[in-house]
Protein backbone atom coordinates (compact mmCIF):
# COMPACT_ATOMS: atom_id res chain seq x y z
CA UNK A 1 0.00 0.00 0.00
CA UNK A 2 1.15 3.48 -1.24
CA UNK A 3 1.15 6.27 1.31
CA UNK A 4 2.37 9.62 -0.05
CA UNK A 5 5.09 11.09 1.64
CA UNK A 6 3.65 14.69 1.39
CA UNK A 7 4.61 16.64 4.60
CA UNK A 8 2.96 19.81 4.13
CA UNK A 9 -0.36 19.01 6.29
CA UNK A 10 0.96 18.96 9.69
CA UNK A 11 -1.07 19.38 13.14
CA UNK A 12 0.72 20.87 16.03
CA UNK A 13 0.32 17.25 17.68
CA UNK A 14 0.61 14.10 16.02
CA UNK A 15 -2.68 12.39 15.18
CA UNK A 16 -1.55 9.19 14.02
CA UNK A 17 -1.81 10.21 10.75
CA UNK A 18 0.11 8.06 8.63
CA UNK A 19 0.75 10.29 5.62
CA UNK A 20 2.92 12.27 8.27
CA UNK A 21 4.78 9.17 9.31
CA UNK A 22 3.07 8.27 12.46
CA UNK A 23 2.79 4.49 11.88
CA UNK A 24 3.35 3.48 15.45
CA UNK A 25 -0.35 2.42 17.44
CA UNK A 26 -1.25 5.15 19.53
CA UNK A 27 -3.90 3.12 20.85
CA UNK A 28 -5.51 -0.17 21.69
CA UNK A 29 -7.77 -0.56 18.20
CA UNK A 30 -4.90 0.72 15.74
CA UNK A 31 -2.31 -1.82 17.66
CA UNK A 32 -5.15 -5.00 17.29
CA UNK A 33 -5.17 -3.43 13.45
CA UNK A 34 -2.12 -3.37 13.15
CA UNK A 35 -1.14 -6.85 14.68
CA UNK A 36 -3.36 -8.86 11.72
CA UNK A 37 -5.65 -7.30 9.28
CA UNK A 38 -9.44 -7.69 10.50
CA UNK A 39 -10.01 -9.21 7.08
CA UNK A 40 -7.59 -12.28 8.08
CA UNK A 41 -9.73 -13.63 10.86
CA UNK A 42 -12.68 -15.14 8.36
CA UNK A 43 -9.81 -18.63 7.76
CA UNK A 44 -9.68 -18.88 11.55
CA UNK A 45 -13.64 -19.00 12.32
CA UNK A 46 -13.69 -21.22 9.28
CA UNK A 47 -10.47 -23.72 10.70
CA UNK A 48 -10.60 -22.88 14.57
CA UNK A 49 -13.46 -21.22 16.21
CA UNK A 50 -16.34 -23.00 14.21
CA UNK A 51 -15.00 -26.30 15.35
CA UNK A 52 -13.27 -25.88 18.96
CA UNK A 53 -16.27 -23.30 19.88
CA UNK A 54 -16.94 -20.26 21.53
CA UNK A 55 -14.03 -20.61 24.63
CA UNK A 56 -11.48 -21.18 21.29
CA UNK A 57 -11.89 -17.66 20.18
CA UNK A 58 -8.52 -14.98 20.92
CA UNK A 59 -10.29 -11.89 22.49
CA UNK A 60 -8.75 -9.41 20.36
CA UNK A 61 -10.93 -11.63 17.52
CA UNK A 62 -14.01 -11.54 19.41
CA UNK A 63 -14.29 -8.25 19.98
CA UNK A 64 -12.36 -6.68 17.48
CA UNK A 65 -11.60 -8.37 13.80
CA UNK A 66 -15.16 -10.19 13.67
CA UNK A 67 -16.43 -7.27 12.90
CA UNK A 68 -14.96 -7.10 9.70
CA UNK A 69 -17.54 -9.78 8.87
CA UNK A 70 -20.34 -8.20 10.52
CA UNK A 71 -20.21 -10.36 13.78
CA UNK A 72 -20.66 -8.73 17.20
CA UNK A 73 -21.40 -10.27 20.50
CA UNK A 74 -24.77 -9.74 21.93
CA UNK A 75 -25.55 -8.20 25.28
CA UNK A 76 -25.63 -10.86 27.60
CA UNK A 77 -29.76 -10.96 28.63
CA UNK A 78 -30.86 -9.31 32.23
CA UNK A 79 -28.04 -6.73 31.96
CA UNK A 80 -29.89 -3.35 32.93
CA UNK A 81 -28.71 -0.26 31.03
CA UNK A 82 -27.53 0.92 34.93
CA UNK A 83 -24.21 -1.75 34.63
CA UNK A 84 -23.22 -0.74 30.82
CA UNK A 85 -20.84 1.55 31.46
CA UNK A 86 -19.68 -0.50 34.61
CA UNK A 87 -18.87 -3.81 33.21
CA UNK A 88 -16.35 -5.47 31.51
CA UNK A 89 -16.75 -6.07 28.16
CA UNK A 90 -16.27 -10.18 28.76
CA UNK A 91 -19.00 -9.60 31.62
CA UNK A 92 -21.28 -7.81 29.13
CA UNK A 93 -20.63 -10.62 26.07
CA UNK A 94 -23.49 -13.48 25.61
CA UNK A 95 -21.87 -16.17 23.87
CA UNK A 96 -24.30 -15.46 20.48
CA UNK A 97 -23.76 -13.31 17.50
CA UNK A 98 -25.41 -10.41 16.10
CA UNK A 99 -24.97 -10.84 12.25
CA UNK A 100 -25.06 -8.33 10.10
CA UNK A 101 -25.99 -9.01 6.17
CA UNK A 102 -24.29 -6.24 3.80
CA UNK A 103 -27.16 -5.49 0.84
CA UNK A 104 -25.10 -3.20 -1.07
CA UNK A 105 -27.63 -0.65 -2.86
CA UNK A 106 -30.42 -2.35 -0.75
CA UNK A 107 -31.00 -4.77 -3.72
CA UNK A 108 -32.18 -8.42 -3.49
CA UNK A 109 -33.81 -10.76 -5.73
CA UNK A 110 -36.34 -13.17 -4.28
CA UNK A 111 -33.71 -16.16 -4.21
CA UNK A 112 -31.26 -13.71 -2.00
CA UNK A 113 -34.57 -13.00 0.39
CA UNK A 114 -35.47 -16.79 0.88
CA UNK A 115 -31.83 -17.01 1.73
CA UNK A 116 -32.08 -14.55 4.73
CA UNK A 117 -35.05 -16.16 5.83
CA UNK A 118 -33.36 -19.42 5.88
CA UNK A 119 -30.68 -18.15 7.60
CA UNK A 120 -32.82 -16.53 10.12
CA UNK A 121 -34.96 -19.70 10.36
CA UNK A 122 -32.39 -22.16 11.36
CA UNK A 123 -29.43 -20.20 12.74
CA UNK A 124 -30.89 -17.15 14.14
CA UNK A 125 -34.18 -18.12 16.29
CA UNK A 126 -36.10 -16.61 13.30
CA UNK A 127 -34.71 -12.69 13.95
CA UNK A 128 -34.96 -10.48 11.53
CA UNK A 129 -34.34 -6.86 11.86
CA UNK A 130 -34.14 -4.02 9.07
CA UNK A 131 -31.32 -1.21 9.61
CA UNK A 132 -31.17 2.25 8.45
CA UNK A 133 -28.58 1.23 6.51
CA UNK A 134 -29.94 -1.33 3.63
CA UNK A 135 -28.54 -4.52 5.58
CA UNK A 136 -30.47 -7.20 7.87
CA UNK A 137 -28.96 -8.05 11.21
CA UNK A 138 -29.88 -11.44 12.64
CA UNK A 139 -29.35 -12.37 16.17
CA UNK A 140 -28.25 -15.74 18.38
CA UNK A 141 -26.26 -16.70 15.73
CA UNK A 142 -23.43 -19.49 17.17
CA UNK A 143 -19.71 -19.26 16.33
CA UNK A 144 -20.20 -22.97 15.21
CA UNK A 145 -22.91 -21.99 12.26
CA UNK A 146 -20.53 -19.22 10.83
CA UNK A 147 -19.00 -21.18 7.86
CA UNK A 148 -22.33 -23.06 7.25
CA UNK A 149 -24.36 -19.63 6.60
CA UNK A 150 -21.52 -17.72 4.66
CA UNK A 151 -21.68 -20.39 2.08
CA UNK A 152 -25.37 -19.89 2.01
CA UNK A 153 -25.24 -16.13 1.52
CA UNK A 154 -22.06 -16.74 -0.86
CA UNK A 155 -24.00 -19.12 -3.09
CA UNK A 156 -26.44 -16.39 -3.92
CA UNK A 157 -23.92 -13.46 -4.17
CA UNK A 158 -24.23 -11.93 -0.54
CA UNK A 159 -22.10 -11.58 2.19
CA UNK A 160 -21.07 -10.30 5.60
CA UNK A 161 -17.37 -9.06 4.73
CA UNK A 162 -16.88 -5.39 6.03
CA UNK A 163 -20.30 -4.64 7.48
CA UNK A 164 -19.43 -4.16 10.41
CA UNK A 165 -15.38 -2.52 11.06
CA UNK A 166 -12.83 0.25 10.49
CA UNK A 167 -14.11 -0.06 7.05
CA UNK A 168 -15.53 0.67 4.16
CA UNK A 169 -19.84 0.03 5.11
CA UNK A 170 -22.89 -0.81 3.01
CA UNK A 171 -23.40 1.23 0.24
CA UNK A 172 -25.89 3.58 -0.17
CA UNK A 173 -28.08 3.15 -3.10
CA UNK A 174 -31.68 4.73 -4.15
CA UNK A 175 -33.78 1.60 -3.64
CA UNK A 176 -35.65 2.04 -6.81
CA UNK A 177 -32.81 2.74 -8.80
CA UNK A 178 -33.59 2.46 -12.26
CA UNK A 179 -37.34 2.37 -12.08
CA UNK A 180 -38.02 5.71 -10.33
CA UNK A 181 -40.18 7.90 -12.99
CA UNK A 182 -38.22 11.10 -11.36
CA UNK A 183 -34.64 9.86 -11.16
CA UNK A 184 -32.48 12.11 -12.19
CA UNK A 185 -30.52 8.09 -13.36
CA UNK A 186 -30.46 4.98 -12.92
CA UNK A 187 -27.00 4.79 -10.57
CA UNK A 188 -26.47 0.93 -9.82
CA UNK A 189 -23.78 0.67 -12.34
CA UNK A 190 -21.70 2.91 -10.09
CA UNK A 191 -22.44 0.76 -6.92
CA UNK A 192 -21.35 -1.97 -8.96
CA UNK A 193 -17.95 0.11 -9.34
CA UNK A 194 -17.11 0.46 -6.02
CA UNK A 195 -18.26 -3.02 -4.95
CA UNK A 196 -14.74 -4.74 -5.84
CA UNK A 197 -13.00 -2.20 -3.18
CA UNK A 198 -15.03 -4.56 -0.60
CA UNK A 199 -13.14 -6.64 1.38
CA UNK A 200 -9.82 -5.05 -0.50
CA UNK A 201 -6.73 -5.21 1.95
CA UNK A 202 -5.65 -1.57 0.67
CA UNK A 203 -9.26 -0.26 2.22
CA UNK A 204 -9.40 -2.75 5.38
CA UNK A 205 -7.50 -0.76 7.83
CA UNK A 206 -9.07 3.20 7.98
CA UNK A 207 -9.07 4.83 10.82
CA UNK A 208 -12.87 4.39 12.06
CA UNK A 209 -16.05 3.25 9.80
CA UNK A 210 -16.27 4.79 6.46
CA UNK A 211 -19.69 5.70 4.99
CA UNK A 212 -20.69 5.60 1.25
CA UNK A 213 -24.02 6.90 -0.64
CA UNK A 214 -24.04 7.04 -4.21
CA UNK A 215 -27.68 7.91 -6.31
CA UNK A 216 -28.99 9.64 -8.82
CA UNK A 217 -32.53 9.85 -6.70
CA UNK A 218 -34.38 13.30 -7.32
CA UNK A 219 -35.43 12.37 -3.49
CA UNK A 220 -32.11 12.55 -2.58
CA UNK A 221 -33.19 9.46 -0.24
CA UNK A 222 -29.61 8.34 0.51
CA UNK A 223 -28.78 11.13 3.10
CA UNK A 224 -25.88 12.53 1.69
CA UNK A 225 -25.42 15.01 4.32
CA UNK A 226 -24.56 12.54 6.67
CA UNK A 227 -22.44 9.78 4.81
CA UNK A 228 -18.17 10.05 4.47
CA UNK A 229 -18.28 10.46 1.44
CA UNK A 230 -21.44 10.40 -1.18
CA UNK A 231 -22.20 10.93 -4.57
CA UNK A 232 -25.22 12.87 -5.60
CA UNK A 233 -26.58 12.57 -9.01
CA UNK A 234 -26.49 15.34 -11.58
CA UNK A 235 -26.37 16.91 -15.06
CA UNK A 236 -23.52 19.60 -16.25
CA UNK A 237 -24.33 21.76 -18.41
CA UNK A 238 -23.08 20.14 -20.99
CA UNK A 239 -25.85 17.75 -20.58
CA UNK A 240 -23.63 14.73 -19.37
CA UNK A 241 -24.88 12.66 -16.56
CA UNK A 242 -22.08 12.62 -13.34
CA UNK A 243 -21.85 13.29 -9.92
CA UNK A 244 -21.28 16.35 -7.22
CA UNK A 245 -18.99 14.87 -4.32
CA UNK A 246 -19.96 15.38 -1.23
CA UNK A 247 -17.26 14.54 2.26
CA UNK A 248 -17.17 14.47 5.86
CA UNK A 249 -20.33 13.71 6.77
CA UNK A 250 -21.18 11.87 9.96
CA UNK A 251 -23.61 11.82 13.20
CA UNK A 252 -22.88 10.19 16.56
CA UNK A 253 -21.59 12.51 19.72
CA UNK A 254 -20.48 15.65 16.61
CA UNK A 255 -22.09 15.90 13.92
CA UNK A 256 -21.56 17.26 10.82
CA UNK A 257 -23.11 17.93 7.83
CA UNK A 258 -21.50 16.85 4.68
CA UNK A 259 -19.09 19.30 2.53
CA UNK A 260 -19.42 19.43 -1.55
CA UNK A 261 -15.90 19.78 -3.09
CA UNK A 262 -17.95 21.44 -5.94
CA UNK A 263 -16.71 19.12 -8.17
CA UNK A 264 -18.13 17.42 -11.44
CA UNK A 265 -17.45 13.53 -11.09
CA UNK A 266 -18.00 11.65 -14.59
CA UNK A 267 -19.78 8.38 -14.00
CA UNK A 268 -16.82 6.24 -15.45
CA UNK A 269 -14.32 7.54 -12.64
CA UNK A 270 -16.45 6.59 -9.57
CA UNK A 271 -13.92 3.77 -8.52
CA UNK A 272 -11.50 5.95 -9.14
CA UNK A 273 -12.64 8.49 -6.87
CA UNK A 274 -14.11 6.92 -4.27
CA UNK A 275 -10.55 5.02 -3.99
CA UNK A 276 -8.90 8.52 -4.07
CA UNK A 277 -10.94 9.63 -1.27
CA UNK A 278 -10.79 6.71 0.60
CA UNK A 279 -7.18 6.39 0.33
CA UNK A 280 -6.86 10.33 2.05
CA UNK A 281 -8.86 9.06 5.09
CA UNK A 282 -6.59 5.77 5.52
CA UNK A 283 -3.31 7.92 4.71
CA UNK A 284 -4.31 11.51 6.71
CA UNK A 285 -7.39 10.42 8.92
CA UNK A 286 -6.88 10.39 12.58
CA UNK A 287 -6.10 7.49 14.28
CA UNK A 288 -4.86 8.91 17.93
CA UNK A 289 -8.44 9.53 19.44
CA UNK A 290 -10.91 7.16 18.12
CA UNK A 291 -13.54 9.95 18.73
CA UNK A 292 -11.80 12.12 16.54
CA UNK A 293 -10.76 9.29 14.03
CA UNK A 294 -13.83 9.43 11.53
CA UNK A 295 -13.56 11.77 8.21
CA UNK A 296 -15.77 14.54 8.65
CA UNK A 297 -13.10 15.58 11.46
CA UNK A 298 -10.41 15.97 9.10
CA UNK A 299 -12.26 17.54 6.80
CA UNK A 300 -13.67 20.41 9.43
CA UNK A 301 -9.77 21.20 10.09
CA UNK A 302 -8.54 20.75 6.01
CA UNK A 303 -11.95 22.46 4.51
CA UNK A 304 -13.49 21.64 1.02
CA UNK A 305 -10.95 23.50 -0.66
CA UNK A 306 -8.00 21.75 0.83
CA UNK A 307 -9.57 18.36 0.73
CA UNK A 308 -9.82 19.18 -3.27
CA UNK A 309 -6.47 19.68 -3.85
CA UNK A 310 -4.88 16.78 -2.14
CA UNK A 311 -7.34 15.03 -3.91
CA UNK A 312 -6.21 15.90 -7.16
CA UNK A 313 -2.75 16.25 -6.74
CA UNK A 314 -2.17 13.21 -4.69
CA UNK A 315 -4.92 10.63 -5.59
CA UNK A 316 -5.83 10.90 -8.97
CA UNK A 317 -4.75 10.97 -12.70
CA UNK A 318 -5.78 14.60 -13.24
CA UNK A 319 -7.88 17.31 -11.18
CA UNK A 320 -11.47 17.05 -11.56
CA UNK A 321 -13.09 20.24 -13.21
CA UNK A 322 -16.07 22.07 -11.01
CA UNK A 323 -19.94 20.84 -11.01
CA UNK A 324 -23.10 21.72 -10.56
CA UNK A 325 -25.13 21.46 -7.44
CA UNK A 326 -27.71 19.31 -7.14
CA UNK A 327 -31.43 20.19 -7.41
CA UNK A 328 -33.12 20.67 -3.93
CA UNK A 329 -35.93 18.02 -4.03
CA UNK A 330 -39.25 19.01 -4.02
CA UNK A 331 -40.51 16.33 -2.19
CA UNK A 332 -41.14 16.02 1.85
CA UNK A 333 -40.73 12.22 2.49
CA UNK A 334 -37.98 10.73 0.89
CA UNK A 335 -38.78 6.89 1.83
CA UNK A 336 -40.57 5.24 -0.96
CA UNK A 337 -43.41 4.11 0.97
CA UNK A 338 -46.73 3.83 -0.73
CA UNK A 339 -47.27 2.52 -3.92
CA UNK A 340 -45.87 4.38 -6.93
CA UNK A 341 -45.55 4.60 -10.85
CA UNK A 342 -42.58 3.01 -12.29
CA UNK A 343 -40.78 4.71 -15.73
CA UNK A 344 -41.92 1.18 -17.54
CA UNK A 345 -45.57 1.04 -16.62
CA UNK A 346 -45.50 -1.12 -13.91
CA UNK A 347 -45.95 -0.09 -10.16
CA UNK A 348 -43.34 -0.12 -6.69
CA UNK A 349 -44.64 -0.26 -3.50
CA UNK A 350 -43.21 0.23 -0.29
CA UNK A 351 -44.15 -1.07 2.74
CA UNK A 352 -43.46 -0.78 7.29
CA UNK A 353 -42.90 -3.05 8.68
CA UNK A 354 -42.98 -2.14 12.89
CA UNK A 355 -39.63 -0.30 13.19
CA UNK A 356 -37.46 -2.73 10.90
CA UNK A 357 -38.55 -5.76 12.82
CA UNK A 358 -39.73 -8.89 10.75
CA UNK A 359 -38.86 -12.35 11.40
CA UNK A 360 -38.33 -15.92 9.15
CA UNK A 361 -41.46 -16.50 8.48
CA UNK A 362 -42.26 -12.76 7.07
CA UNK A 363 -39.34 -12.59 5.08
CA UNK A 364 -40.74 -15.91 3.39
CA UNK A 365 -44.07 -14.14 3.32
CA UNK A 366 -42.97 -11.32 1.71
CA UNK A 367 -41.05 -13.43 -1.27
CA UNK A 368 -44.48 -15.44 -1.61
CA UNK A 369 -46.24 -12.65 -2.13
CA UNK A 370 -44.31 -10.62 -4.59
CA UNK A 371 -43.47 -13.81 -6.79
CA UNK A 372 -47.32 -14.36 -6.97
CA UNK A 373 -47.83 -10.77 -8.07
CA UNK A 374 -45.38 -11.29 -10.74
CA UNK A 375 -42.34 -10.02 -9.14
CA UNK A 376 -38.95 -11.06 -8.71
CA UNK A 377 -37.13 -8.16 -7.02
CA UNK A 378 -37.28 -6.65 -3.60
CA UNK A 379 -35.59 -3.99 -1.87
CA UNK A 380 -34.68 -2.74 1.87
CA UNK A 381 -34.52 1.14 2.59
CA UNK A 382 -32.76 3.68 5.03
CA UNK A 383 -35.84 3.88 6.63
CA UNK A 384 -36.16 0.53 7.79
CA UNK A 385 -38.86 -0.26 5.40
CA UNK A 386 -39.14 -2.65 2.37
CA UNK A 387 -40.06 -1.85 -1.14
CA UNK A 388 -41.36 -4.58 -3.85
CA UNK A 389 -41.08 -3.92 -7.35
CA UNK A 390 -42.15 -4.34 -10.86
CA UNK A 391 -46.12 -4.83 -10.09
CA UNK A 392 -48.54 -4.89 -13.13
CA UNK A 393 -51.20 -2.42 -12.47
CA UNK A 394 -53.63 -5.07 -12.23
CA UNK A 395 -51.69 -6.92 -9.24
CA UNK A 396 -51.45 -3.91 -7.04
CA UNK A 397 -54.65 -3.97 -4.69
CA UNK A 398 -54.08 -7.88 -4.00
CA UNK A 399 -50.91 -7.19 -3.14
CA UNK A 400 -51.52 -4.76 -0.85
CA UNK A 401 -54.18 -6.33 0.57
CA UNK A 402 -51.85 -9.21 1.32
CA UNK A 403 -49.24 -7.63 2.70
CA UNK A 404 -51.94 -5.63 5.60
CA UNK A 405 -52.92 -8.70 6.00
CA UNK A 406 -49.78 -9.46 7.62
CA UNK A 407 -49.54 -5.97 9.31
CA UNK A 408 -46.80 -4.89 6.65
CA UNK A 409 -48.82 -1.32 5.83
CA UNK A 410 -48.27 0.14 2.62
CA UNK A 411 -50.44 3.32 4.22
CA UNK A 412 -49.05 3.45 7.70
CA UNK A 413 -49.99 6.60 9.72
CA UNK A 414 -47.34 8.84 10.22
CA UNK A 415 -46.05 7.59 13.34
CA UNK A 416 -46.04 3.65 12.10
CA UNK A 417 -44.08 5.03 8.70
CA UNK A 418 -41.63 7.39 10.48
CA UNK A 419 -40.46 6.24 13.58
CA UNK A 420 -37.48 4.37 13.53
CA UNK A 421 -35.54 2.50 16.43
CA UNK A 422 -31.94 1.35 16.93
CA UNK A 423 -31.61 -2.15 18.00
CA UNK A 424 -31.20 -1.10 22.19
CA UNK A 425 -30.89 -3.08 25.40
CA UNK A 426 -32.41 -6.51 23.62
CA UNK A 427 -28.79 -6.95 22.24
CA UNK A 428 -26.75 -3.97 22.10
CA UNK A 429 -23.93 -3.72 24.48
CA UNK A 430 -24.21 -0.01 24.93
CA UNK A 431 -27.61 0.84 25.07
CA UNK A 432 -28.82 2.05 28.17
CA UNK A 433 -32.68 0.99 27.60
CA UNK A 434 -34.74 -0.87 25.80
CA UNK A 435 -35.85 0.38 22.01
CA UNK A 436 -37.93 -1.10 19.37
CA UNK A 437 -40.62 -2.50 21.99
CA UNK A 438 -41.08 0.72 23.46
CA UNK A 439 -40.86 2.79 19.89
CA UNK A 440 -43.92 -0.26 18.51
CA UNK A 441 -45.66 0.67 21.76
CA UNK A 442 -45.42 4.47 20.95
CA UNK A 443 -47.03 4.12 17.94
CA UNK A 444 -49.73 2.10 18.50
CA UNK A 445 -50.52 4.88 21.51
CA UNK A 446 -50.17 7.56 19.21
CA UNK A 447 -52.55 6.31 16.74
CA UNK A 448 -55.06 5.99 19.34
CA UNK A 449 -54.70 9.75 20.77
CA UNK A 450 -53.85 11.10 17.33
CA UNK A 451 -56.03 9.42 14.71
CA UNK A 452 -56.16 12.28 11.92
CA UNK A 453 -52.68 13.42 12.30
CA UNK A 454 -51.17 13.07 8.70
CA UNK A 455 -48.58 15.77 8.45
CA UNK A 456 -44.78 14.38 7.83
CA UNK A 457 -42.77 13.65 11.51
CA UNK A 458 -39.88 11.57 11.97
CA UNK A 459 -39.66 10.10 15.76
CA UNK A 460 -36.22 8.57 16.04
CA UNK A 461 -35.36 6.74 19.05
CA UNK A 462 -31.92 5.53 20.02
CA UNK A 463 -30.60 3.37 23.48
CA UNK A 464 -27.64 5.62 24.12
CA UNK A 465 -25.86 8.81 22.74
CA UNK A 466 -24.40 6.66 19.47
CA UNK A 467 -26.55 7.67 16.86
CA UNK A 468 -27.24 4.50 14.98
CA UNK A 469 -31.00 5.46 14.94
CA UNK A 470 -30.02 9.03 13.41
CA UNK A 471 -30.75 11.33 16.40
CA UNK A 472 -29.92 14.40 15.13
CA UNK A 473 -32.14 14.46 11.92
CA UNK A 474 -35.48 13.39 13.02
CA UNK A 475 -38.28 16.20 14.12
CA UNK A 476 -37.92 13.97 17.46
CA UNK A 477 -34.76 12.57 17.95
CA UNK A 478 -34.80 10.43 21.49
CA UNK A 479 -31.74 9.79 22.96
CA UNK A 480 -31.69 7.02 25.28
CA UNK A 481 -30.33 7.69 29.23
CA UNK A 482 -30.79 6.97 32.50
CA UNK A 483 -32.66 9.87 34.81
CA UNK A 484 -34.61 9.86 37.96
CA UNK A 485 -38.10 10.25 38.15
CA UNK A 486 -40.09 12.06 40.16
CA UNK A 487 -39.50 9.53 43.00
CA UNK A 488 -36.13 9.52 42.47
CA UNK A 489 -36.12 5.98 41.20
CA UNK A 490 -33.62 5.49 38.40
CA UNK A 491 -35.88 4.83 35.42
CA UNK A 492 -34.77 4.82 31.42
CA UNK A 493 -35.74 7.77 29.56
CA UNK A 494 -34.58 10.13 26.53
CA UNK A 495 -32.48 13.43 26.05
CA UNK A 496 -34.62 14.97 23.36
CA UNK A 497 -33.59 16.89 20.51
CA UNK A 498 -36.11 18.54 18.16
CA UNK A 499 -36.39 19.67 14.82
CA UNK A 500 -34.04 18.00 12.49
CA UNK A 501 -33.61 18.04 9.01
CA UNK A 502 -32.10 16.35 6.11
CA UNK A 503 -32.40 17.80 2.86
CA UNK A 504 -33.25 21.39 1.47
CA UNK A 505 -33.17 23.50 5.34
CA UNK A 506 -30.32 20.50 6.39
CA UNK A 507 -29.85 21.33 10.25
CA UNK A 508 -29.68 19.31 12.95
CA UNK A 509 -31.89 19.06 15.60
CA UNK A 510 -31.35 21.44 18.89
CA UNK A 511 -30.83 19.38 21.84
CA UNK A 512 -33.00 21.56 24.28
CA UNK A 513 -31.27 21.97 27.57
CA UNK A 514 -32.78 20.12 30.39
CA UNK A 515 -35.45 18.48 28.02
CA UNK A 516 -36.10 15.36 28.88
CA UNK A 517 -38.72 12.64 29.45
CA UNK A 518 -38.99 9.11 30.85
CA UNK A 519 -39.69 6.42 28.94
CA UNK A 520 -43.23 5.43 30.58
CA UNK A 521 -44.01 9.90 29.70
CA UNK A 522 -42.44 9.48 26.34
CA UNK A 523 -46.68 9.32 24.82
CA UNK A 524 -47.60 12.07 26.51
CA UNK A 525 -44.83 14.06 25.44
CA UNK A 526 -45.02 13.69 22.05
CA UNK A 527 -48.59 13.63 21.80
CA UNK A 528 -48.58 17.39 23.69
CA UNK A 529 -45.67 18.24 21.08
CA UNK A 530 -47.90 17.52 17.83
CA UNK A 531 -50.90 18.79 19.36
CA UNK A 532 -49.15 21.98 20.24
CA UNK A 533 -47.49 21.94 16.38
CA UNK A 534 -50.59 20.90 14.86
CA UNK A 535 -52.57 23.60 16.60
CA UNK A 536 -50.43 26.22 16.23
CA UNK A 537 -48.15 26.00 12.66
CA UNK A 538 -48.67 28.58 10.42
CA UNK A 539 -49.93 28.01 6.44
CA UNK A 540 -46.63 25.51 5.05
CA UNK A 541 -45.08 25.29 8.11
CA UNK A 542 -43.27 22.13 9.05
CA UNK A 543 -42.54 20.46 12.17
CA UNK A 544 -38.48 21.41 11.19
CA UNK A 545 -39.52 25.34 11.09
FE1 LIG B 1 -26.67 0.39 20.47
FE2 LIG B 1 -26.60 2.97 21.05
FE3 LIG B 1 -26.47 2.17 18.49
FE4 LIG B 1 -28.74 1.94 19.81
S1 LIG B 1 -27.70 3.87 19.32
S2 LIG B 1 -27.80 0.33 18.53
S3 LIG B 1 -28.05 1.45 21.88
S4 LIG B 1 -24.94 1.77 20.07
Amino acid sequence: MSTPASRHHKRPRGEGQWALGYREPLNKNEELKKNDDGLNVRQRIIDIYSKRGFDSIDPADLRGRMRWYGLYTQRRPGIDGGKTAILEPEELDDRYFMMRVRIDGGQLDLRQLRTIAGISKDYARGTADLTDRHNVQVHWVEIESVPDIWERLEAVGLSTTEACGDVPRTILGCPVAGIDVEEVFDATSEIDAIKPYIGDPAFSNLPRKYKTALSGCSAHCTVHEINDIAFVGVVNEQGEQGYDLWVGGGLSTNPMLAQRLGVFVRRDQVGEVWAGVTGIFRDYGYRRLRSRARLKFLVNDWGAEKFRQVLETEYLAEPLPDGPAPQAPDVGRRDHVGVFPQKDGNFYVGFAPRVGRLDADKLFAIADIAERHGSSRVRTTLEQKMIILDIAPDQVDSLVAELEAIDLQVRPSTFRRQTMACTGIEYCKLAMIETKGLASDLIDELEKRLPTFDQPLTINVNGCPNSCARIQTADIGLKGQLMLDENGQQVGGFQIHLGGALGVGSGFGRKVRGLKTTAKALPDYVERVVTNFDTQKKEGESFAD
